[in-house]
């Protein structure tokens, strides 16, 4: 069985299908959030996105943030341009679809997701190993998935030593999974990992492996689309490094 896992696709079109085209079949497909924010493709995305068959979605913090159901404030200031401007063009079927999104959820009994961490699923970043360390008690089963930092990275919880370790396993590599884990596949429409490619992720429940990858996508133009659009140079500059 392949589950495609994708997150923090930032209304970026472009490097979506690119993913999808690269991932080519798959049974199952995981998204952790953050269809929307920052890119010029809001609801190109959003019907993308409501097209996949065998789709499980949750919410993110800008998904939250264009129903209404947040305070602009807490967004920098270019973030929350983005989001001013996405929240006037979602339309109706859209918003509806984002409405209908849990903020986390387990899937074959054996994998949380959410789109920040377990415990704080909109909001906290699992950017360290002590913060994944108390996130593991936070959620029952073996696996978490989260999105919301753009890096594609795994933090392993060895169970006899109770030791958690950060790890950036290399693109392409398919990993057996032990003991417990909180993965995250990066993002596909606005990576910081410094690798500019969409990124995503392959996971068997079956064999319990998980393949981080990257698909290449024609950048320059998202960046028209960004320019065109009127929305922040900074959001349109920082796909070309991957920051
Ligand atoms: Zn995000």
């Amino acid at each position: 069985m392949r589950v495609l896992v994708i997150s923090d696709l930032h209304a970026n079109l472009t490097a979506l299908e690119a993913v999808l085209e690269a991932a080519g079949q798959v049974d199952e497909t995981w998204c952790l959030g953050d269809v929307v924010g920052y890119g010029p493709d809001p609801n190109a995305v959003l019907e993308r996105v409501r097209a996949i068959p065998n789709l499980t979605c949750v919410l993110g913090n800008h998904d939250v943030a264009v129903l209404g159901q947040m305070d602009y404030a807490v967004f920098n200031t270019e973030a929350r341009k983005s989001l001013y401007w996405q929240k006037q063009s979602v339309n109706p079927a859209n918003l509806l679809f984002l409405e209908s999104l849990p903020q986390q959820t387990v899937v074959c009994g054996e994998v949380s997701l959410a789109h920040g961490s377990p415990r704080d699923p909109v909001w906290e970043y699992v950017l360290n190993t002590l913060v994944a360390r108390l996130n593991f008690d936070s959620f029952g089963t073996p696996y978490a998935f989260v999105g919301h930092s753009h890096l594609q990275c795994m933090f392993h919880l060895d169970l006899h030593k109770d030791r958690v370790t950060l790890e950036v396993p290399p693109v392409g590599e398919v990993l057996p999974l032990t003991g417990r884990a909180i993965l995250n596949p990066g993002s596909v429409g606005q990576p910081r990992d410094r690798d500019p490619r969409a990124a995503y992720a392959i996971f068997d429940p079956q064999d319990r492996t998980w393949q981080p990858c990257r698909a290449e996508y024609d950048i320059a133009a998202v960046q028209k689309r960004i320019r065109a659009a009127g929305l922040p140079e900074k959001h349109a500059a920082r796909l070309m490094d991957g920051w």
